[in-house]
């Protein structure tokens, strides 16, 4: 697999999953010449279910995904995805995304979708058919406003589970998965659930207590649907501080969530689990 005008210091974030043991590579144009003599390669491991990494390109040029089956004796079905980024937000934005991936699989069962960041030509994040977008110009604006890479980057986690929002509920077909009041409810909701309530309270008391920020960043959007308005802020934080509001999504989330972490919650409940909730269906999965 080629990935062509790579530039210097691009992020490259690489998914591989297959259906046997495979060996996988990352190599420049000259170690893939010297094929199988590889000597430097930029990454090198082996999986026979997934594999994810990310590198950091040395030099603009042209990369190559070396998948290697050679040792085994049975064709592999494989699916390579492959995510470039500008070096300028990627740091902050990709360690977000990263984590959000990781944090996701661990507790939904969803048809996966493509988490992209790319150049849009407009400070926007949304969410479509084609899976989660967000725009590098969106997080540039971010990093701008907010002047703090930490409070940016909490700002971005919010967006990603605000949108992740409407494409799941979409996908599990739940009905008010467009509305920004009810994505805005699941992302408060889940991240308390995966033990992130400071930082959405964080959040939303900084954009609450300033106003003027907050205000001056839902200009430089202007996107209507997305609005980090004053308002949005004092919402999320009085769901944020509501017991009852984690309690109340349990019905929509939890035959949605992977079992074994099911299982954790009903070993060590949390106090927002809802155990016969929870064990009704963990009975209905067993039949
Ligand atoms: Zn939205």
């Amino acid at each position: 697999m080629r990935l062509r005008n790579v530039a210097k210091g691009a992020i490259l974030s690489v998914d591989v999953e297959v259906s046997g043991s495979l060996s996988v590579a990352l190599v420049d144009l000259d170690n893939y010449r010297r094929f199988p003599a590889i000597d430097r390669p930029l990454f090198r491991g082996s999986t026979d279910t997934l594999l994810a990494f990310s590198i950091t390109a040395p030099a603009t040029g042209t990369y190559f995904v070396v998948l290697d089956n050679r040792a085994g004796n049975e064709p592999r079905a494989v699916e390579v995805t492959v995510r470039a980024s500008s070096a300028k937000t990627t740091e902050t934005t990709r360690a977000a995304l990263d984590a959000f991936e990781r944090d996701l699989k661990k507790i939904f069962v969803f048809e996966p979708f493509p988490i992209r960041v790319e150049r849009c030509g407009a400070p926007q994040a949304f969410a479509g058919p084609a899976g989660i977008v967000l725009c590098t110009e969106y997080a540039d604006k971010l990093y701008e406003a907010l002047r703090d890479r930490a409070k940016a980057g909490d700002a971005l986690l919010f967006t990603l589970f605000h949108e992740l929002g409407h494409t799941l509920l979409a996908q599990w077909k739940y009905p008010f998965f467009a509305d920004e009041d009810v994505a805005d409810e699941f992302a408060t909701a889940v991240m308390i659930m995966l033990g992130q309530h400071e930082r959405v309270r964080a959040k939303a008391e900084f954009f609450a207590a300033n106003p003027s920020i907050a205000d001056a960043i839902a200009k430089v959007f202007r996107d209507d649907r997305h609005p980090l308005s004053p308002q949005r802020a004092r919402n999320i934080l009085r769901w944020a501080k509501d017991p009852e509001l984690v309690r109340k999504w349990q019905p929509v989330l939890v035959p949605h969530m992977q079992s074994a972490l099911l299982e954790r919650l009903l070993q060590r409940p949390p106090s927002w689990a809802d155990r016969q909730l929870i064990e009704k269906e963990l009975a209905g999965r067993a039949r």
